[in-house]
């Protein structure tokens, strides 16, 4: 058995979920966004648990996305749809009861013609231009907007909470939608832990679930071991992988890993600081990172464990992304369909 082992822990999805919800006042509901798999962690497992901890109202990106949920939690949730409602979608919204997040007039009138008398969201674009109708498209549907079962829009920048953008933002949602009794939600993560002008009628936290950032104090969520396949001892001057990557300036020991840049284990963060574990001791992960396998420098364990850890409570998603330049929804949304999976706290 060589495939490294994902472990997911529900109890701590939940406990972030609590944590989040408590920055809300006690009428605010706190939903769960679940897309892309439940950010790359297996929407159903997530689903199910979130719903078991009182968690009723879920969102996924596009409409097939929602079959999973649905079937995970049952008829007395509500599912969301980002995308709103694209011209095949209309069955399945009506099938598996998901609520298209309406995002253009156009969406509008197919989902009346379509699906009328089925509940709908709508997206407004309050200024990050990426989805949501504009201001001079929503005014003349303001009437029809009283119908919707939740109206929002998205912060660009909510990760910043000094950016204006913020403000302007929240002052352009209420310009929008001040006067309207449908509920209202404008804050994922981001703008949970802005405050509560942030925080309307629902907040709709996704990677702070799943132990990510901007939520500091999230507990980690993803845990990631990957077996020793082999060690050996590697002679001062003597080089390590692809490009002769990595040179030891003393005797070594290497241990190679399974997992690789197959796995999600994204190749650009080789080189930059990153480690694996055993139990609290820092191994350097050196050289390239290659397909399917990664060297460590294990010079100062007094034996090779069985397997190392690269995601732990030392070592965060985020930490992994600042190495390989990027954020840690992409380090969640790219972690392999080789792991394998085990879930804690089901
Ligand atoms: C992804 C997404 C969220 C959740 O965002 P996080 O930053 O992961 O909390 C909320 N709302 C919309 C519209 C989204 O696209």
């Amino acid at each position: 058995m060589t495939a490294a082992t994902l472990t997911i822990d529900l109890e701590a999805l939940c406990a972030n979920w609590s944590t989040l919800d408590a920055k809300s006042a006690g009428d605010v509901k706190t939903a769960a966004v679940v897309k892309a798999d439940g950010y790359g962690l297996d929407a159903a497992p997530i689903a199910r648990a979130l719903h078991k901890h009182g968690v009723r109202s879920f969102f996924v990106a596009v409409a097939e996305e929602g079959t999973k949920v649905r079937e995970a939690v049952g008829n007395d949730a509500d599912i969301y749809v980002f995308s709103g409602m694209m011209l095949t979608d209309a069955a399945h919204l009506k099938s598996h009861n998901l609520i298209p997040m309406l995002n253009a007039p156009k969406q509008l009138y197919q989902f009346r013609s379509e699906c009328s008398g089925a509940p709908f969201g709508i997206q407004l674009d309050t200024g990050m231009n990426r989805l949501g109708m504009e201001a001079e498209e929503f005014i003349p549907n303001r009437e029809v907007a009283q119908d919707a079962k939740l109206i929002i829009s998205h912060l660009a920048c909510a990760d910043d909470p000094d950016h204006p953008q913020n403000a302007q933002q929240l002052e352009q949602f209420h310009a929008m939608t001040d006067g309207l009794n449908a509920p209202k939600s404008l804050a994922a993560t981001g703008g949970t832990l802005l405050g509560a002008d942030y925080h309307f009628d629902m907040c709709r936290p996704g990677v702070g679930l799943y132990g990510g950032a901007p939520f500091q104090n999230a507990f980690p969520v993803a845990h990631l071991d990957i077996p020793v396949i082999q060690s050996r001892t590697v002679r001062a001057g003597e080089t390590v992988g692809y490009s002769a990557g990595w040179t030891a300036t003393k005797d070594a020991r290497v241990a190679t890993l399974a997992a690789g840049y197959a796995d999600g284990l994204i190749r650009a963060m080789g080189g930059n600081d990153v480690h694996l574990y055993a139990g609290d001791v820092a191994c350097p992960l050196i050289g390239r990172v290659s397909m399917d396998l990664l060297t460590v420098d294990v010079s100062q364990l007094d034996d090779v464990p069985d397997t190392l850890s690269l995601l732990n409570s030392h070592q965060t998603v985020d930490m992994l992304a600042d190495a390989a330049g990027t954020i840690g929804y992409e380090i969640l949304t790219s972690l392999g369909n080789r792991y394998a999976r085990r879930y804690i706290g089901e």
